[in-house]
């Protein structure tokens, strides 16, 4: 951490720059997904690819970088350190290159090639480790070095998005959802990796005083939904890692905060790879495999929904596009090679799809 104070006027740029960038920037769609066999029951897919970064963390890197400004964190000379499993550190590099500023992702190194292409893309340099669970060991290591400053996204994804509005992804939900025959959905479904998103929808739902409830999809392999179950499980056992790339965690995040989530939702990797699969065909686009485990977890929702005669919407999120995944979820001989027997599931959500 700087201690030297930073330069008010190179403060102000700093935020001008990444406010003019949100000011450029349009609001992210809501599609609308007609269920054919579901009468009156309608999903909504909240599509974060399209943001400049292509997906959902770049709400998360532009909250991180504010919180870090505005708190004195990150001055003209400080490298920026985050442990990223792809997606965030994509974002992230976008806003440090905008700042002038040096950035280090610290990744596993199972990460999809793609995503580290995408980070070196936009300036940001690799630091690869290949034990999942030391990067953040790793990255304050990295930061007491560079005398930088590590974002910590793990920590800081709660507290740094305004959970009361400012446009976050709860409230453009909403502002979205007012002109359908279901304005005030029955769920929102996401996942969560850091926990911020889920943290963020939970407290807008109470702040809002809406009935919607907040439903989490995680991989089997995650330790959140145990957690959920038993708060004393706060680590997963050796060796047991999700495949699902964003979401499921070995650890509690400091980010997941359980009490603002209703319920919990574990999917099989098969099973969110074979929706994934069998939604980029609906759409007619290529989705990532959390979106996968996020309409799968809808599709239970939904089937519980139509047995009790209800009707309803629920809203869930395209949390990231598949163009990064063309050599992971999207080619089967990659799938083959780690058992993830998937086309079962894509059939089931094929047919739910209609
Ligand atoms: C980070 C991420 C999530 C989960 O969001 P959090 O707010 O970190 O919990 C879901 N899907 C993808 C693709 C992600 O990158």
């Amino acid at each position: 951490m700087t201690a030297a104070r930073v330069d008010r006027r190179w403060l102000s740029e700093a935020v001008r720059r990444i406010e003019a960038d949100y000011n450029r920037s349009a609001d992210t769609h809501l599609i609308r997904v007609d269920l054919p066999r579901y009468p009156g029951i309608v999903l909504y897919l909240k599509d974060e690819s399209s943001h400049p970064t292509g997906s959902l963390k770049h709400r998360l890197a532009r909250s991180l970088f504010l919180y870090a400004l505005c708190n004195e964190w990150i001055g003209p000379e400080t490298t920026v350190i985050e442990s990223s499993s792809g997606s965030t550190a994509v974002s992230e590099a976008y806003f440090a290159k905008m700042l002038g500023l040096r950035f280090i992702a610290v990744v596993p190194a199972t990460t999809a090639a793609p995503k580290l292409d995408a980070i070196r893309f936009h300036g940001g340099e690799i630091h690869m480790v290949d034990d999942p669970r030391s990067v953040y060991a790793v990255s304050h290591g990295l930061a007491a070095e560079t005398g930088g400053h590590y974002l910590d996204q793990f920590t800081y994804a709660e507290r740094a998005t305004d959970w009361r509005g400012n446009n976050n992804i709860a409230e453009s939900i909403f502002a979205q959802m007012a002109e359908e025959e279901h304005p005030c959905p029955s769920w929102i479904v996401c996942g969560a990796g850091t926990g911020g998103t889920s943290a963020t929808i939970g407290r807008f739902l109470r702040y809002c005083r809406h009935d919607t409830k907040l439903c989490v999809a995680d991989p089997v392999n995650s330790v959140f939904h145990r957690h959920f179950e038993d708060r004393s499980v706060t680590a997963l056992p050796e060796g047991c890692a999700s495949q699902i790339e964003g979401i499921g965690r070995p650890r509690v995040e400091p980010s997941f905060l359980p009490p603002v989530i209703d319920r919990m939702i574990a999917v099989e990797d098969a099973d969110s790879i074979g929706a994934m699969r069998a939604l980029s065909d609906r759409l007619g686009r290529r989705v990532g495999g959390s979106t996968g485990t996020n309409l799968w977890a809808c599709a239970q929702l939904i089937e519980e929904m139509a047995a009790a005669g209800q009707t309803g919407s629920i809203v869930t999120l395209l949390c990231d596009g598949g163009e990064r995944y063309g050599c992971t979820y999207y080619h089967d001989a990659w799938l083959d090679e780690r058992n993830v027997a998937w086309t079962d599931a894509a059939a089931r959500m094929t047919q739910f799809l209609g």
